[in-house]
């Protein structure tokens, strides 16, 4: 049945994602290892909670997955009584979490063995996105997949752009990570200096929105920072996850990566300090404590 969609993930961005698909009326067969969410997904008439993600797969021909990293999803779909065993062949995945590009390749090609067919599918946007259904996705896939999906997809995002073949997306995905987390160390860095060097961070963003070193960060993060509220927001693990993501792609494709190893350094000290789980414009707090702000 075309309308029953099999969702395994309802974190911070799986749970608003999923209840955007049953507020269009699409019922959804449900399995996380924390299973409590799914009790306060709305519709509940067309929630079906399965027992495992085996069961899920015998009652649905399409899963979205949103799960943490890498390690999730190929458990997931080629570990034991995963999806990959389970599903009917003609049977489609779509990975929305951020995971690695050359992982998400290797279970293509095992899928396709299986003729399952497999995108990857990561999100920008962040909370606010998944509960508004204003995410972009980034799509990599073949062509007619992509078509098929393209109308699920936009139940949940407004722009849904294709990359190219598998893998496409999570690669699109972990350079905008690599640019932004590089975005706002840059910022931090030029902010504590103006700032000990005795200018009101105010009046510095506004003349810098309009010089050339106007960025996301600036724009977005930096509110938050001159309001002292690091509560998350992106948490500074899981940028550091998708910095990870970053360097490991660089070393399998040979291509030097001198900025993204620097600030990887930066965010792991964030990390030992235990601020792993704030906001990741709390970067800044490490630039003030070394400048003695
Ligand atoms: P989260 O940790 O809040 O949610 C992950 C969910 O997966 C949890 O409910 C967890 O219980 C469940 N889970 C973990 N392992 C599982 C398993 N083996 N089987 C079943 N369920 C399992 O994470 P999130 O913030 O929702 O992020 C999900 C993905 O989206 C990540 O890859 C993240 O990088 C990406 N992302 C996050 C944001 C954001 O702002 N939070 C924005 C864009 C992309």
């Amino acid at each position: 049945n075309e309308n029953t969609i099999g969702f395994i993930g309802l974190g911070v961005m799986g749970f608003p994602m999923a209840s955007n698909l049953l507020k269009a009326g699409k019922r959804l067969v449900v399995f996380d290892i924390n299973i409590e969410q799914a009790a306060k997904l709305p519709f509940q008439e067309n929630v079906i909670v399965a027992s495992s993600k085996e069961d899920l797969a015998k009652q649905v021909d399409i899963v979205l997955l949103m799960l943490p990293n890498s390690p999730h999803v190929k458990e997931t779909i080629l570990g034991k009584g995963g999806l990959g065993g389970a599903l009917d062949q003609g049977s489609l995945i779509i990975d929305m979490s951020s995971i690695s590009s050359t992982v998400t390749k290797e279970i293509g090609n095992e899928l396709d063995k299986r003729e399952i067919d497999f995108m990857d599918a990561p999100v920008s946007g962040g909370q606010i996105g998944a509960v508004n259904g204003s995410l972009t996705f980034m799509v990599g896939a073949k062509k007619e997949i992509f078509d098929e999906a393209l109308g699920l997809l936009k139940i949940m995002g407004e722009k849904i752009i294709h990359c190219g073949e598998t893998g496409s997306g999570q690669t699109v995905k972990i350079v905008n990570q690599l640019m932004s987390a590089v975005n706002l160390v840059s910022m931090s860095e030029g902010f504590t200096l103006g700032v000990k060097g005795g200018v009101d961070p105010e009046i510095m963003r506004d003349v810098i929105l309009n010089g050339s070193g106007r960025c996301w960060a600036l724009e977005d993060r930096m509110p938050v920072i001159l309001d002292r509220n690091f509560e998350p927001g992106f948490t500074i693990d899981l940028h550091t996850k998708d910095i990870t993501l970053a360097l490991e792609v660089g070393k399998e494709l040979h291509v030097p990566l001198y900025a993204t190893s620097l600030i990887h350094e930066l965010f792991k000290t964030l990390q030992t300090k235990g601020n792993g789980q704030k906001d990741n414009s709390a970067i800044i707090t490490l630039y003030e404590e070394l400048a003695g702000i």
